[in-house]
């Protein structure tokens, strides 16, 4: 590919740095990762992604490749190339200039967004979303985060400080949330909370139980697995309604580990979002798997490059 353009991809998590040298047609010709350890400080993040930029840029010299940017996902709220704080997981990780500080040694455009919005990017440009302008990203965890792709774009809301779509209420007078609210779509429906229940109606003990093992006794037809399980996708379903009458999305891209499970998780959420969606902003819409698995991060980043730059 000649005539495509490259970016580097970085994609800053709590635990690791993932980068890579992206073609605008989405071909990864490099990629690798280091840690960040739990004591990490706000300097020594700083200089883990300025080893990641080097690395990359060292290998696109090495194959005569010119970089056209550099973009960056990052926990918490990003805005104008700023990380402005909300990156619970990052030590000192507030008010970090980033685009300033890497455009500077570089001399190249960096751009910046939430990690979430660039994985939901990424499937939007190159993965399950392909070809859609219009894509609703949700990402099933311990949380559930998520990205609006509205008419090409990310939506982040002004100062690009909304698409929580984890905390959205389901239940008015629920349970309690990380967030401070009450009864939000991630207390019923992350993987953590899934576990939880499983627990509480199967008597096993929870610590012993993951997700494989949950996916496993469904398989098997174990009740406690089936109700538990017909209870989370019935609560995803209930949020991702919402969203659909709201956004009218081509498509709703659900990632995450658990995502991973097979056609039949994919299946219940659909059917469940389906019978509570309004007909009529639902005639558009699917409801898919992610496809880029732990590579939209990076591919997503790059894009923020081809897209505005
Ligand atoms: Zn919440």
């Amino acid at each position: 590919m000649e005539n495509s353009r490259y970016a580097v991809g970085i994609d800053l998590g709590g635990t690791f740095i993932k980068f890579a040298l992206v073609a605008e047609t989405g071909e990864i010709s490099f990629t690798s990762k280091l840690s960040i350890g739990a004591s990490a400080t706000r300097d020594d993040i700083l200089a883990t992604i300025r080893k990641a930029i080097e690395l990359t840029i060292a290998n696109a010299t090495q194959n005569g490749i010119s970089v056209s940017g550099i973009g960056i996902g990052s926990p918490g709220v990003c805005c104008e190339g700023i990380v402005v704080g909300g990156a619970d997981n990052l030590n000192g990780w507030v008010d970090v200039h980033l685009s300033e500080i890497f455009s500077a040694e570089f001399k190249l455009p960096v751009l910046i967004d939430n990690d979430a919005n660039v994985m939901g990017l990424g499937e939007a440009v190159y993965g399950a979303a392909k070809d859609c302008s219009d894509v609703i990203f949700l990402t099933v965890g311990t949380g559930i985060g998520g990205a609006i792709v509205a008419d090409g774009k990310l939506y982040g809301g002004y100062k690009n400080r909304g698409t929580e779509m984890g905390h959205v209420t389901i239940d008015h007078k629920g349970i309690a949330c990380n967030c401070g609210g009450r009864g939000c779509l991630e207390a019923y429906a992350s993987t953590a909370a899934l576990l939880r229940r499983y627990a509480e109606v199967s008597g096993k003990n929870e610590s012993e139980l993951d997700g494989f093992y949950l996916v496993q006794k469904f398989k098997e037809g174990e009740e406690a697995a089936v109700k538990c399980m017909e209870e989370h996708t019935d609560y995803l379903g209930h949020g991702i309604a919402g969203f659909i009458n709201t956004f009218a999305p081509q498509k709703v891209v659900i990632g995450g580990g658990i995502s991973e499970s097979g056609q039949f998780y994919m299946d219940m959420i659909k059917k469940s979002a389906m019978s509570y969606a309004m007909p009529d902003c639902a005639a558009n819409t699917d409801v898919v798997g992610a496809t880029l698995g732990n590579q939209a991060g990076c591919l997503g980043a790059a894009s923020l490059i081809f897209k505005n730059c």
